[in-house]
């Protein structure tokens, strides 16, 4: 790493506003324990910073999505329980044991598996997924009826939680919630007694009959909002700068980058930003992004490139501009749901994206 100050955008994550977000998120589950999920890096935040930051907050239940990261969470976290979603493959159950990991069971093949190595390495923790509508990962009816009448096959192993996953948590109104819920508490009815596990973000906010035991929410910790059309309960966590290039003045019938898509009709400022698409500026934020300066709206125009975007400032005051100025592009005027909806996408994807050439500034906790 070069000792500048570099022409890379600006990522600043305030690790208080993440753990504000445990703390709010706890709160509304009242006595249920909030666990965290930090699959992908905390949802590109920084799992290295991110999960420390939780665990000093109180967490003591962690979710990732692959063994790596199961991994690499054990070396940052030598006491909480961490849970591997995407399960164990066949051969991988010495990682699991070696690094103290928890998989998730998802089908009975993996039960099976699971189980034989607890008999021979003694008893070692799982979550047992069950498939309420998702049709992804987890148990299908059929191999819950084949386990429900043979539970003796979950013999040995240390049994931490039965989960399953919302479809449309953050829709309250969707049907498929209490469908899956009611789904949920028959096949809990069928299997020997054990925690439940139900809800990410957004189920915490459909009321206590979703909580059970475990929470286990990523989105909202990260601060964006897990109630869509509603006010957002949550802190926001994450603050992208872009640096300002270059900046220039052009006329009629000038065009703006690739494609020539596109054309200005008045005299146009632009600003030239080093933010693109390799930084995970989402190139459909094409001639639909809206950045800031100094407070002021500045639409991208023309297309997003690699490592550029151009942005009209003509309506910025000539003082806040200048090559080396930063356009905000998300924080306090444009949140990163606001990102995602002019992106077309969610938030998750505006997040899991966030570009590894940034420099990245941590704010502390308390800061
Ligand atoms: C990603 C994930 C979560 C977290 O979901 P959020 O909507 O980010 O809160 C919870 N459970 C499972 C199974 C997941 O894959």
């Amino acid at each position: 790493m070069v000792d500048s100050h570099g022409s890379g955008a600006l990522l600043t994550i305030d690790l208080g506003a993440i753990v504000a977000n445990y703390q709010t998120l706890q709160a509304r589950l009242g006595r249920v324990p909030c666990g965290a999920v930090v699959k992908a890096d905390a949802y590109g935040l920084g799992l290295s910073e991110v999960a420390p930051a939780l665990a000093d907050a109180g967490c003591r239940t962690f979710f990732v999505a692959h063994l790596e990261e199961g991994v690499a969470l054990r070396s940052h976290l030598p006491s909480p329980e961490i849970f591997v979603l995407n399960g164990a493959m066949d051969g991988d159950e010495q990682v699991f044991e070696a690094h103290d990991l928890a998989p998730t069971l998802n089908s009975l093949d993996q039960i099976d598996r699971w189980a034989r190595f607890c008999r021979t390495r003694g008893s070692r923790p799982a979550a047992l997924h069950l498939d309420t509508g998702m049709s992804r990962l987890g148990l299908p009816e059929d191999e819950l009826a084949r386990l429900a009448d043979d539970p003796g096959r979950l013999a040995g192993i240390d049994l931490r939680y039965v989960m399953s996953h919302l479809a449309c948590a953050e829709e309250a109104q969707h049907p498929m919630n209490a469908t899956q819920l009611a789904a949920f508490n028959a096949a809990r009815a069928r299997l020997p007694a054990m925690r439940a596990c139900f809800t990410n973000s957004s189920g915490i906010f459909l009321g206590s009959a979703y909580h059970f035991d475990l929470a286990r929410p990523g989105l909202a910790l990260y601060g964006a909002n897990p109630t869509p059309g509603q006010a957002n309960p949550m802190r926001a966590a994450v603050r992208l700068e872009a640096r300002i290039l270059q900046i220039r003045e052009i006329d009629p019938p000038r065009t703006v980058g690739y494609g020539a898509a596109h054309r200005v009709d008045r005299r146009t400022k632009i600003a030239t930003a080093a933010i693109g698409y390799a930084d995970g500026y989402l190139r459909s934020l094409s001639g639909r992004g809206m950045g800031h300066v100094a407070g002021h709206p500045v639409p991208v125009i023309g297309r997003v490139s690699m490592d550029l975007t151009t942005l009209d400032v003509t309506n910025v005051p000539p003082a806040h501009l200048s090559p080396g100025a930063f356009v905000e592009i998300v924080g306090p005027h444009h949140a990163v749901d606001a990102v995602a909806n002019e992106a077309g996408t969610i938030a998750y994807e505006i997040l899991t994206s966030l570009g590894s050439r940034y420099r990245r500034h941590y704010l502390r906790v308390g800061a």
